[in-house]
């Protein structure tokens, strides 16, 4: 999970949508009526934009059958007179959890290789609860520094806290590691898609060492490759190309002005 943006000025659909229909319910009231049908397209696209094409939770390149809009604090909390439903820092842009079909593929055994709920993540994971405070918001992710690093076993590549960037960022890591939990960022499914990157980069690392030629401009090379965006879009998996380059993502990414 890396930081994401959130840009100070809401759409003006949304704006003017709320001021007109301030206790609107998301799916009868906005996504699926008139009016708030084109607003829930343009909110998509503001948040695609501005969260570079990546789910803000696991990092998956978002794809227009694999996102949808997610409300970090619970959208059916009516607790108050606070709209959640409708407020712009609010809403984030991610994947669909896992729930599609696409994600359930079959395993070599007959049984899905993915089988829900244990392999629901990121917004399909939280359902309903209250975590402000407990998780952190993808805002609430400093730009700098990675509060996460990943650990390898054979089969799957897992995502965990990172304790000294977490004491250096004054971030507690019970929070880090609570975000983990919650979004389930360590299912199979997820742990597992990551792994091919980390293999990759591993592996370009290798040959860079091998070759003799100055590491140093060939790993600017590879975090040229897998850290800017292309067409305002990043590659999946972000954070673990950041962590497997190390300090040299570092200083590209402070050069380069990262900022979500
Ligand atoms: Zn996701």
């Amino acid at each position: 999970m890396k930081h994401c943006r959130k840009e100070p000025v809401e759409p003006q659909c949304l704006a003017a949508f709320r001021a007109k229909n301030p206790a609107a319910e998301w799916e009868r009231d906005f996504k699926e009526s008139g009016e708030g049908r084109a607003c829930y397209a343009t909110l998509r696209s503001a948040l695609r934009q501005s969260q570079t094409g990546l789910c803000a939770y696991c990092e998956i390149r978002l794809t227009p059958g694999n996102e949808q809009v997610a409300h970090f604090h619970p959208k059916s909390d009516h607790s108050s007179d606070h709209n959640w439903a409708l407020d712009w820092d609010n809403l984030w842009i991610g994947c669909l959890g896992g729930t599609r079909p696409a994600d359930r593929q079959i395993g070599s055994d007959g049984k899905p290789k993915y089988p829900l709920p244990a392999n629901r993540s990121c917004d399909e994971a939280t359902t309903d609860a209250i975590l402000d405070g407990v998780i952190l918001r993808p805002d609430e992710v400093p730009p700098f520094p990675r509060l996460f690093r990943f650990l390898q076993t054979p089969d799957r590549l897992d995502i965990a806290a990172d304790a000294s960037a977490c004491s250096a960022a004054g971030v507690p890591v019970e929070r880090v590691e609570a975000t983990i939990e919650k979004l389930n960022l360590n299912c199979r499914r997820l742990a597992e898609a990551r792994l091919p990157l980390h293999r990759q980069l591993e592996s370009a690392k290798k040959r860079l060492r091998e070759s003799g030629a100055d590491p140093g401009a060939g790993l600017r090379r590879l975090a040229d490759i897998h850290l800017a965006t292309d067409q305002d879009r990043r590659q999946s998996f972000f954070t673990v190309a950041r962590w497997s380059l190390g300090r040299c993502a570092e200083d590209y990414l402070s050069e380069t002005k990262f900022c979500g």
